[in-house]
C-alpha cells in the first residue's frame, strides 16, 4: 500500500498533522494501536502554564525564556505564535469549539475545585478572566448517585476557600439504574450514552432544577454529548441556573468525542485510518525509511514519501523504559535522555522528574535520529519528542498540536 505520508499514531498530534496534510491533498494513513491521552482530555489545551514555577500570563511571551532544547524554541517563536493561531481554526472545521488566545492565558476550574490556567477551552467548560475570582454566593454540586469518578467533596473543599458557599446532592434516576448495579459500569461514557439516547435528558434537567432552586450555579461532571454533539446545549438551556461542568475522572466524555470528531475530519478529508494495527518496524535504505510493517498487514508493507513518528510518550509507549535502557520500541531512534536509570528520577514526587523530559531525538527540521544521523523522510511530533516537562509546565496538548502543524510544513515544502 503506497501513501504520501503515513502517521504512526492517532493521538492530538497524529490526527492534527494528518488533517493539515489532508486539507493541502496529500494522501495520508494514520496506523493507531489504540487509545490515546486525549481519551483523558480535561476539556482544555494547554500551551504554557508555568515557567519555573512561575505562573504563566502570556504564553507567547514567556516560551521566549525556555531553555534552546525546548520544542517550543526549536520551532521558533514566530512559528508558534503563527501556528498557535491555526489551531483553534483547524479544531473549528472539525466541529470543536474552542475560547481562549495564545497571548493570554485564562482560567478553568479544575476536578479539585481549585483554578489552573490554560489556552483553549473547549465550548462544554467554563472559562474565567481572573484566578481566584468566582462570581457565585452559592453553588450547588451535584453528582449521579453510585458514580465514583467525580468528588463533590474535593470540590465543596475548593470551592469554599474561594468563598463560595456549597451544597453537595446526588440523583438517582431510573435510567441508570441498571449501569448502577455495577460500579464499573457506571462510568462517565455509559452516562453519558444514556443522555445520547435522548430520553432522560428533559428528566434529569428536571431534577436539577427542583434542587437548585436557591444556588447561584449548578455544577455537574462532564458527561453529556458522546456522539450527541448537541446534547450538553440542551442541558444548558433546559437548567434554569446557569450549568458549569467539571471534568471526571477518565474516561472523558468531551476527550472521546474531541477524538472522534477529529477521526471524522481527517476520513471525511479522504484519510485512511487504520485502527487496532501496531506499526512494529522499518525499513532503511540510504538514510530513507522505504517502508513500515504493521501487525495487521504483515507482509503487505506500508510504502510512504513522508513517514511521522507521533506514538505518544511513555504512556502510549512511543518510548518505553527498560530495566537499563530507554528505547523507541519500533524503529531503535536515537534517545534525548539519560542511559544511567539512577538519574531518571528524583526522589522528591514533586520536583521535575527528569524523565519527563525524554523522547526520541530530532534534529532542527524535526528529522528522527538514528545512531547520530537524520532520517531524510521521517518526522517526529507530539509528545513522543523529548525536551520538556508538559505535566510542571502545563505545555501538552500545545507541543503536540504546535509540532505536528511544523511538521506538516516541513512536508509541504
Ligand atoms: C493521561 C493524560 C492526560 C492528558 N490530558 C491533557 C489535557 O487535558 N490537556 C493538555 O493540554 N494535555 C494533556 N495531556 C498531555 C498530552 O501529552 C497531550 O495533550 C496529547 O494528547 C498527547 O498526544 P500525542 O498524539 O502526542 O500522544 P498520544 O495521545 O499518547 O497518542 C499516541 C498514539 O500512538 C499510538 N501508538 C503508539 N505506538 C504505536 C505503534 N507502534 N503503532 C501504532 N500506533 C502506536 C497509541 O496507541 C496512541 O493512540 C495529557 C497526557 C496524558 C498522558
Amino acid at each position: 500500500m503506497k501513501f504520501d505520508t503515513v502517521i504512526i499514531g492517532g493521538g492530538l498530534s497524529g490526527l492534527t498533522c494528518g488533517i493539515q496534510l489532508a486539507e493541502q491533498g496529500i494522501t495520508c494513513a494514520i496506523v493507531s494501536s489504540g487509545q490515546s491521552a486525549i481519551h483523558f482530555f480535561s476539556g482544555s489545551f494547554d500551551l504554557l502554564g508555568k515557567v519555573e514555577g512561575r505562573e504563566v500570563t502570556n504564553p507567547l511571551e514567556s516560551i521566549k525564556m525556555l531553555p534552546p532544547s525546548h520544542p517550543y524554541q526549536r520551532v521558533g517563536h514566530h512559528n508558534v505564535e503563527r501556528l498557535a493561531g491555526e489551531v483553534p481554526r483547524l479544531l473549528a472545521r472539525a466541529g470543536l469549539h474552542f475560547s481562549g488566545m495564545a497571548e493570554k492565558n485564562h482560567f478553568v476550574l479544575t476536578p479539585m475545585g481549585t483554578m489552573k490556567p490554560t489556552w483553549l477551552t473547549l465550548e462544554d467548560f467554563t472559562c474565567f478572566e481572573q484566578n481566584g475570582e468566582l462570581p457565585w454566593k452559592r453553588a450547588t454540586v451535584l453528582n449521579f448517585k453510585g458514580f465514583l469518578d467525580f468528588h463533590t467533596l474535593f470540590i465543596k473543599d475548593g470551592l469554599t476557600r474561594y468563598g463560595v458557599e456549597v451544597q453537595t446532592r446526588d440523583i438517582a434516576m431510573k435510567q441508570f439504574e441498571a449501569i448502577r448495579r455495577n460500579p464499573s459500569e457506571m462510568r462517565s461514557s455509559n452516562i453519558a450514552k444514556v443522555f445520547d439516547a435522548g430520553d432522560a435528558l428533559n428528566q434529569f434537567a428536571e431534577k436539577v432544577n427542583e434542587l437548585t432552586e436557591d444556588a447561584d450555579v449548578v455544577i455537574l461532571p462532564a458527561v453529556f454529548g458522546l456522539f450527541n454533539t448537541t446534547v450538553t446545549a440542551d442541558l444548558k438551556a433546559r437548567v434554569k441556573k446557569p450549568v458549569v461542568l467539571l471534568p471526571a475522572l477518565p474516561p472523558s466524555t468531551p476527550g472521546i468525542r474531541s477524538q472522534i470528531l477529529l477521526r471524522q475530519r481527517f476520513q471525511e478529508l479522504g484519510g485512511t485510518y487504520l485502527l487496532g494495527d501496531i506499526v512494529q518496524e522499518g525499513e532503511f535504505k540510504e538514510g530513507r525509511l522505504q517502508n513500515i510493517t504493521t501487525a495487521n498487514h504483515g507482509d503487505i508493507k506500508l510504502e510512504a514519501d513522508h513517514f511521522v513518528l507521533a506514538s505518544g510518550s511513555f504512556y502510549s509507549k512511543g518510548i518505553v523504559a527498560g530495566p537499563d535502557k530507554l528505547y523507541d520500541p519500533i524503529f531503535g531512534l536515537d534517545i534525548d535522555g539519560e542511559s544511567d536509570r539512577s538519574q531518571w528520577f528524583d526522589k522528591q514526587l514533586f520536583n521535575d522528574q527528569p524523565f519527563m523530559h525524554y523522547g526520541v531525538k530530532a534534529d532542527e527540521h524535526f528529522r528522527a535520529l538514528l545512531n547520530g544521523q537524520p532520517i531524510e523522510n521521517l518526522y517526529v511530533a507530539g509528545s513522543v519528542l523529548g525536551g520538556a516537562n508538559p505535566l510542571k509546565e502545563g505545555s501538552g496538548a500545545g507541543i503536540c498540536m504546535v509540532t505536528a502543524l511544523h511538521v506538516a510544513e516541513q512536508i509541504l515544502q
